[in-house]
């Protein structure tokens, strides 16, 4: 798959540090352990994302490129639980800057625990996108933790209550660990990525 090309490019901490604003971007957002990590490394077939978890490793919003013009980019894990609120609140404020304002960013990918998908935070970013007309797909994470039939259950759930909200969302089940959703995910990233 052609993301498997794609290499680290460079780490910025603010806006003014990233790379040039052109081309096309994807964005990786979510919670603190909901499997971005091991999402971008399954997606991408190599070892990207740094599973680090160290709070001065993940506060960096991290480029990989895949070809001259398209870079995914790993956003800081947000709602990390050990890290006093004034500095989440620097982190919400860099990644709140990115999604608003980058211009070349195509799409947000949202990664949630299939078992606590929604959460307030992942709210706020959806709205910020939506604000923007920016596409979000979910990625309901860790799905080989449900059964197939709960799976299935909570999916559709969530489908319901994305349709009550304004924006461009969609959603699907993902499992790293099973390498479940793969081809679902690299259709809407092949699309938003024009390639
Ligand atoms: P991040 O903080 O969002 O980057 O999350 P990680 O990718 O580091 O994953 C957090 C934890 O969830 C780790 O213990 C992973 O092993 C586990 N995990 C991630 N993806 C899956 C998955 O698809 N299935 C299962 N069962 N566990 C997963």
């Amino acid at each position: 798959k052609h993301y498997a090309a794609a290499s680290f490019l460079i780490s910025a901490q603010t806006l003014a540090q990233c790379p040039p604003d052109e081309g096309w971007e994807i964005a990786f957002a979510g919670r603190s352990n909901a499997g971005k990590s091991s999402a971008l490394n399954c997606l991408t077939s190599s070892r990207l994302a740094r599973t680090s978890k160290t709070p001065g490793r993940t506060q960096l919003i991290n480029f990989f490129q895949i070809d001259e013009q398209r870079r995914l980019v790993d956003l800081p894990g947000y709602g990390y639980a050990k890290v006093p609120e004034a500095m989440r609140r620097e982190w919400g404020r860099h990644l709140g800057d990115y999604v608003s304002q980058r211009q070349c960013l195509c799409g947000v990918v949202v990664m949630m625990d299939v078992r606590h998908p929604l959460t307030e935070f992942d709210h706020q970013l959806m709205e910020v996108a939506a604000s923007r007309n920016l596409p979000v797909h979910i990625l309901l994470t860790k799905s080989d933790k449900l059964k197939r039939g709960p799976a299935a259950q909570q999916l559709q759930t969530v489908r319901n209550e994305l349709k009550l909200l304004n924006g461009q969302f969609t959603v699907q089940l993902f499992s790293s660990l099973k390498q479940e959703g793969m081809a679902e995910a690299w259709r809407v990233l092949d699309d938003w990525l024009e390639l």
